[in-house]
């Protein structure tokens, strides 16, 4: 497991695993300890406070699969900068995203291949919690 996190972002650590019903849920944290500032990328390792960040990921052996990251927020050390904090971010998921983008790839692939229709029942027994909109967005934004 620890592995599969490390595909994902090689500074991420396991924290725990739970298996509840057909999902399961990965506890993750970063390990870098100094992060950029987005704002003005001057670097900080002084941390403002920690939330709970929930997004699906591609599934393992055919369980949902969603990630629990332990978000910081940090101090920007930059006195010039506009931002007082910043939200740690990554480059496997958007900023306001509830999905990763290796699992977006993979929605808007077999999405491609047949009815939005077919395309919810199949990720949603096999993949992802999805709606139909979401599909026909995420197929409107990959096109
Ligand atoms: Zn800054």
């Amino acid at each position: 497991m620890e592995e599969l996190i490390k595909v994902l972002d090689p500074n991420l650590t396991l924290i725990s695993t739970e298996l509840i019903g057909d999902v399961i849920y990965i506890d993750v944290e970063s390990t870098l300890t100094e992060v950029n500032c987005p704002y003005c990328h001057t670097a900080s390792s002084r941390v403002h406070s920690r939330y709970t960040r929930e997004f699906q990921d591609l599934p393992i052996q055919g369980k949902k699969t969603i990630i629990r990251l332990r978000n910081r927020k940090m101090f920007c050390q930059n006195q010039e900068c506009t931002r007082k904090t910043f939200a740690e971010s990554f480059s496997f998921i958007s900023p306001k995203s509830k999905k990763t983008n290796r699992l977006i790839e993979e929605i808007i692939q077999l999405s491609s291949k047949m009815s939005s229709v077919s395309a919810e029942k199949y990720l949603r027994d096999h993949v992802v919690r999805v709606g139909k909109s979401t599909i026909c967005e995420l197929l409107k934004k990959g096109r």
